[in-house]
């Protein structure tokens, strides 16, 4: 596996020779939910890219990004283990030369759900994989559907921008007790660990989205949103303390 830091080499690296590439990109702390990105990506590509960048653009809090793991050696150990052939794990300078005064805005669906609670977050993400499709023209590039809403923009920015490039859904890989696996799980203190799971299990049960809601704030978590819409049901909740973590869950709902 090459690893690369400046996306001027990256570019050289490249291969050239007409093989197919996907691409997974990643903000690194991985765990099984990124490995099974990487497993198809190598199983349907002749080439595979991973990345690791924690976007800055696209936190809209401080703590969250300065809270946010790192685990550099063992995520290299990992892609070089699943057989990943390029990783690019650039800096903020490389990737934003235009120190972010170009931005790919969304002007609907990003100010909904989690866009709704976290301002600009959208704007980054979608700025961020504009760039890095762009680097990296993958013939496919994979994205989880644990960020259900991420991947829905993700897929019509690249419908709209007419870019060559097939974006390939991934279910979400989930903790034997239901709990969606998540890099922020591992800033979960034993207490909030033990609680997150209800998540999941409510978001499955025949509630409403009101009933959950509350049942969610009962058992301690201050609640972004519970809400049902197109055949899903988004769910998006705060719990601990120093650092709180963010949960985010979804799961497909009989219309
Ligand atoms: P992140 O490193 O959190 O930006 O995630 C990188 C990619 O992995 C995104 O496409 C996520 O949706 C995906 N991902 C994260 N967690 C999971 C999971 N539990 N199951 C499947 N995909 C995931």
């Amino acid at each position: 596996m090459k690893i690369c830091t400046s996306v001027t080499d990256f570019v050289k690296s490249r291969e050239e020779s007409g093989k197919s590439v996907g691409f997974v990109p990643t903000m690194g702390a991985l765990h099984a939910g990124h490995e099974s990105l990487v497993r198809k990506s190598v199983e349907e590509n002749e080439t595979t890219v991973a990345s690791i960048y924690v976007n800055p653009t696209q936190f809209d809090n401080q703590n969250d990004l300065a809270a946010y793991p790192e685990t550099l050696e063992q995520d290299q150990r990992i892609f070089e283990s699943l057989g990943v052939d390029l990783l690019l794990i650039p800096t903020f300078e490389q990737m934003y030369p235009d120190g972010f005064r170009y931005q790919v805005l969304e002007t609907e669906f990003a100010r909904n759900l989690c866009g709704a609670h976290r301002d600009g977050h959208f704007t980054g993400v979608l700025t961020i994989v504009m760039k890095l499709l762009n680097i990296v023209r993958p013939n496919r590039a994979y994205f989880g559907e644990k960020d259900y809403q991420q991947y829905l923009l993700i897929r019509d920015m690249v419908d709209t921008f007419f870019m060559d490039v097939e974006i390939v859904p991934c279910s979400i890989v989930r903790e034997s007790d239901g709990l969606a696996l998540s890099s922020r799980n591992l800033n979960l203190d034993p207490c909030a660990r033990k609680t997150a799971p209800i998540i999941h299990e409510l978001i499955n049960s025949s509630a409403t989205d009101r009933e959950i809601s509350d049942r969610l704030a009962e058992a301690g978590f201050d609640v972004d949103y519970v809400e049902t819409r197109d055949g899903r049901r988004f769910v998006a909740a705060k719990v601990g303390e120093n650092p709180v973590v963010r949960l985010i869950d979804n799961v497909a709902v009989a219309s």
